[in-house]
């Protein structure tokens, strides 16, 4: 396990107003990201799993500040990027990319995918002319795709084929560190592990680090090296993939890995199911205590008063329930 940190997130928070009536005052917040911390080291990848509506894109999102946080830091090789003015963020952006989920909608219809992948190339004055042109064919044939199709337009090309173009634009300008946001949910099953093992082989050959976002936890365990669980907000369990797997201790967890069906028929003939009580709540309102008392089979009297923190229940394995103080 490599164990220099690249990127350190702390305390990190992104509230945004509700707003109402005639003068719009802000009568409440939604709690989209509410004071999670983590590292992520050179070489390594973060998996970031939870349901749809957790913060996940949220947190993302803030951590290449795309969006600003509302308190919380974020440092990348050291550099404090909540206190780097827009300008200087401009020329950090080189080093932090992010795949988005839908190579549908990623991509300009109106530009050829060879001007699609040089374009950041221009816009951080790393390459242009010939050079962008060498470099964008280059781009195409490091992610399975052949040089000649640099002339042809997104609708030429299928979902799979769009987000090895949306990878190469990412990878056009070198970063080190890159975010895959859901990058294989609307995609067929079947290409879903081409794109999977493509990110594999690119992070190996050139040593890239990834934040790994999805809902699909099988696939997040398959490409990460560590996974953190993410609920309404919270960080509630944080581990390897082998302990998320092996030995998941949160309620939460649990219930998610019981609802998939196990590969090897003996393992599921004897899976119980979890069935969780009602929705997520309102990141509005969240439940006092802990966020996940609402729904959660071991619920106890302490979990509806005080939060559970995240604590470290055995090296390299952080918790945060009270079944466990
Ligand atoms: Fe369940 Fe209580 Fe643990 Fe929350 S703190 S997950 S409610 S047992």
């Amino acid at each position: 396990m490599p164990d220099q940190v690249l990127l350190r997130v702390t305390n990190l928070k992104k509230y945004y107003p509700v707003k109402s009536g005639l003068l719009q005052r802000v009568h409440a917040h939604v709690k989209a990201v509410d004071d999670i911390s983590f590292d992520i080291y050179k070489g390594e990848t973060l998996g970031l799993v939870g349901e749809s509506g957790c913060g996940k894109t949220t947190a993302a999102r803030v951590v290449l500040q795309l969006q600003r946080p509302t308190e919380g830091t974020v440092l990348l090789n050291g550099q404090n990027l909540t206190q780097t003015p827009d300008k200087e963020l401009r020329s950090l952006r080189t080093q932090m990319q992010i795949i988005f989920q839908n190579p549908y909608t990623s991509l300009n219809p109106r530009m050829t995918v060879g001007a699609a992948i040089a374009e950041p190339m221009q816009v951080h004055g790393i390459a242009k002319g010939r050079e962008a042109s060498e470099r964008v064919g280059e781009l195409l044939e490091m992610v399975g795709l052949n040089r000649y199709f640099a002339g042809r337009y997104p609708s030429e090309f299928s979902g799979g084929q769009r987000q090895r173009i949306g990878i190469a634009r990412a990878l056009s300008v070198n970063p080190s560190f890159v975010i895959c946001d859901e990058p294989i949910s609307s995609l067929d099953v079947s290409i879903q592990a081409q794109i999977v093992n493509l990110l594999k082989r690119l992070q190996q050959d050139l040593g890239l680090t990834y934040l790994f976002i999805s809902h699909d936890l099988r696939m997040v365990r398959y490409i990460s090296n560590r996974v953190a669980v993410m609920y309404l907000g919270k960080i509630v369990e944080l581990g390897t993939n082998k302990m998320i797997a092996d030995n998941p201790m949160h309620p939460y967890l649990q219930a998610l890995w019981s609802a998939l069906p196990m590969p090897d028929p003996d393992r599921e003939k004897t899976r119980e199911r979890i069935v969780l009580r009602g929705d997520v709540p309102s990141p509005i309102n969240p439940p006092q205590g802990c966020r996940f008392c609402t729904r959660c089979p071991s619920v106890m009297q302490i979990c509806r008063e005080v939060e559970p923190p995240l604590r470290e229940l055995e090296p390299g394995h952080q918790v945060a329930c009270h079944l466990y103080d």
